[in-house]
């Protein structure tokens, strides 16, 4: 088969990448201009390793543009300049020699609107990021990677005898679970997830709730979401996003997430998490 490698460089489904395995992330004094315009100011936050960090806070306050500094992938999409530093593990991702495709390989990112490439089959789309970072594997590494990253996200009875169709041919929910093995396949410390279930009905929202329960052991993740009850349910440590009345977003608290809910020390997160806002 053409597409087979002899010699693989790296075998995925072997801990073969150097220095793997979930990572602490931890922002530092970050602050983001959209030219004149500053929508984060002086930004710090731990996101722990193995742990769920929710971010919340009302539409407009900086957590996607903050997710997206988080793994460089503001340089891509937009003209935001940036000050502060951004660590994995304390290396910061934005050292000059580190290259941008290592931050985007160990960071990965799901989106609100699930963003499968249509056209091409669930497997080759659980394998598209390889390509893109130049990682080689077997055929049957490929196999192995496809199986165990679509178990992952708790797609893989749902699809194992259609992995040639193409990923449009899914529901929502299950092009949001095949994006999610995607992320997966080139074994990142860190997934970031900006609204992951907003667009999905309540049982696809069970279903993903299920998959970063299971994840968080292998993956440090951090999700931005406005659904309180959902922050509740699966995140270990909460931050809350605030920018009244024009000026830059900030966290206005962040900790441990029972805590947060039960006993907010702010009055606004008190009010927000309880609906009144
Ligand atoms: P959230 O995800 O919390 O809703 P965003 O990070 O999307 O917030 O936006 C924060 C602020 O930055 C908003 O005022 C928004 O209008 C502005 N903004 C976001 N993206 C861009 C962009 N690409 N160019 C200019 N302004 C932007
Ligand atoms: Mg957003």
């Amino acid at each position: 088969e053409a597409d087979t490698v002899v010699q693989p460089r790296v075998v995925p489904g072997r801990a073969a990448v150097a220095g793997q395995g979930p990572a602490t992330l931890r922002a530092e004094a970050v602050s983001a201009w959209f030219g004149d315009h500053k929508v984060l100011d002086r930004v710090s936050l731990t996101m722990p390793a193995r742990r769920v960090t929710a971010l919340i806070g009302p539409s407009g306050c900086g957590k996607s543009t903050f997710l997206r500094i988080l793994n460089r992938m503001h340089e891509l999409v937009g003209s935001a300049s940036l000050a502060g530093r951004v660590l994995l593990d304390e290396q910061d991702i934005y050292d000059r020699g580190r290259r941008i495709t290592r931050a985007r390989r160990e960071i990965g990112m799901v989106f609100q609107k699930p963003n499968p490439f249509p056209a091409m089959s669930i497997y080759d789309n659980v394998l598209a990021g390889l390509k893109l970072n130049a990682i080689k594997a077997t055929r049957d590494g490929k196999d192995d990677l496809v199986a165990e990253c679509l178990t992952k996200a708790g797609l893989w009875s749902e699809v194992k005898d259609r992995l040639r169709q193409p990923g449009g041919a899914l529901s929502g929910g299950q092009q949001q679970r095949l994006c999610i093995a995607r992320s997966l396949a080139v074994r990142p410390r860190v997934l970031l997830m900006d609204e992951p279930c907003s667009a999905l009905d309540p049982t696809s929202t069970r279903r993903i709730e299920e998959t970063i329960a299971e994840l968080k052991s292998e993956v440090t993740i951090v999700i931005v979401t406005h659904n309180m009850q959902q922050a509740a349910r699966v995140s270990d440590t909460c931050a809350f996003f605030l920018a009244s009345h024009g000026t830059p977003g900030v966290i206005v608290e962040h900790g441990d997430t029972d805590a947060m809910f039960d006993s907010p020390q702010d009055e606004r997160t008190s009010d927000y998490v309880n609906g009144r806002f």
